[in-house]
């Protein structure tokens, strides 16, 4: 068995679900430890950062002999719950050239491949820094990526995250806002005191609607088209026989580059004037919460040049560039000045019940981010 697939394998069979997700369970600790020791008996500089209480995120470090330049390879070590899985979610089986196990794609077969790429080029003599960074809390808030920009920096960096081999060099961003109508709560038989919250935020749906369909007309970004609008969820009312006092709708914004958290607030609030305009007795409030930078890259960007001739001649297949529609860890390194790209492992079924890895993949993307770091770091 090859050591990546080996590798990959016993980090599978380690709990790593994130806390955050599913109440009391195990978290990175774990996993970590057991990175540390491997980092560790390779050569490596380790550093434990805890971003959170028990949320540890492990950097091993690879110092080169001095003056190149420094490659970060970023993979998270957390995943989402276990359940439901067909099988054993931690018992790693290889069937077909498939690795199933949960988290085998999404994305412990990366970190496998990212720590033994940089494992063997330990004696190269590379003149540049090789970074690893196993990152906590992917699946919830990034606190691992947004922490370790505070300690670390490279000149480039590689997100591992399972690509199915395109190399993913644009993702969208997204903003949440709550809208809340004002209504004036009253007995249901006082119309003439009862203003009805809910009823008025009929009035927004229609024009959050409208503003979706508007935005899905456009296609303003080469690789990731448009932004869109949604509902998350709306509340409102205290009883039956109430006039609501108020409703509250969370909006999600998905966002692409030019974009921003302003942008979006002043785009809602036109909608939400308009309203008003229209009828007096509309109120609102409009409060704009968590938001996450859209990602790009330049595709003439010589790192996505580089990273795309190995992984196209080791593959022997053309690597599209490409734009994505979720959100990544990516967006927290270019955002701290790292340029950065996604590429890793073909397979399936991230977060389901059925999640592998192609075994064939693994072993070559180990060999394409050992390549990658070869000429980078030379
Ligand atoms: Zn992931």
């Amino acid at each position: 068995m090859s050591e990546v697939l080996e590798l990959a394998q016993a980090l599978i069979a380690i709990d790593s679900v994130n806390p955050d997700l599913v109440m009391g369970a195990a978290g990175e600790t774990q996993i970590a430890a057991f990175i540390s020791q491997w980092l560790e008996s390779h050569g490596f500089e380790v550093t434990l950062l805890e971003p959170a209480p028990h949320r540890p995120t492990v950097v091993g470090v690879l110092r080169g002999s001095g003056g190149g330049q420094t490659l970060m390879l970023n993979g998270h070590t957390d995943t989402v719950a276990l359940q439901p899985f067909d099988g054993d979610p931690l018992e790693p089986r290889v069937l077909d050239g498939r690795l199933y196990g949960r988290g085998s794609y999404d994305m412990k077969a990366g970190v496998a491949a990212m720590l033994v790429a940089a494992a063997r080029v330990s004696n190269a003599g590379l003149r540049g820094d090789v970074i690893v960074a196993c990152v906590c809390d992917e699946e919830v808030a990034s606190l691992g990526s947004f922490d370790l920009v505070k300690h670390f920096t490279a000149d480039a960096a590689i997100v591992t995250e399972p690509t199915n081999h395109g190399l993913y060099i644009a993702h969208k961003g997204f903003v949440w806002a709550d809208v809340t109508v004002v209504g004036e709560a009253a007995h249901g038989s006082r119309f003439d005191l009862g203003r009805d919250a809910i009823a008025l935020m009929g009035a927004v749906l229609v024009s959050v609607r409208q503003l979706d369909l508007d935005l899905r007309s456009k296609a303003l970004h080469p690789l990731l088209g448009h932004g869109s609008l949604h509902a998350g969820t709306i509340h409102g009312g205290q009883g039956y026989s109430s006039y609501p006092q108020d409703c509250t709708v969370t909006l999600e914004r998905r966002t692409i580059p030019g974009e921003t958290p302003q942008t979006v607030e002043a785009e809602l609030r036109a909608l939400l004037e308009g309203i008003k305009a229209a009828d007096p007795n509309f109120q609102y409030t409009l409060k704009v919460g968590l938001t996450r930078e859209p990602f790009e890259i330049d595709p003439a960007h010589e790192f996505v040049a580089l990273t795309q001739k190995h992984a196209s001649s080791l593959l022997g297949q053309d690597v599209p560039l490409k734009g994505v529609g979720f959100w990544a860890d990516t967006a927290a390194l270019s955002s701290a000045g790292i340029p950065a790209l996604m590429f890793g492992c073909l397979g399936a079924g991230a977060h389901a019940a059925s999640e592998w890895v192609s075994v064939d993949s693994l072993e070559r993307c180990t060999d394409i981010y050992e390549a990658i770091i070869r000429e980078f770091c030379a």
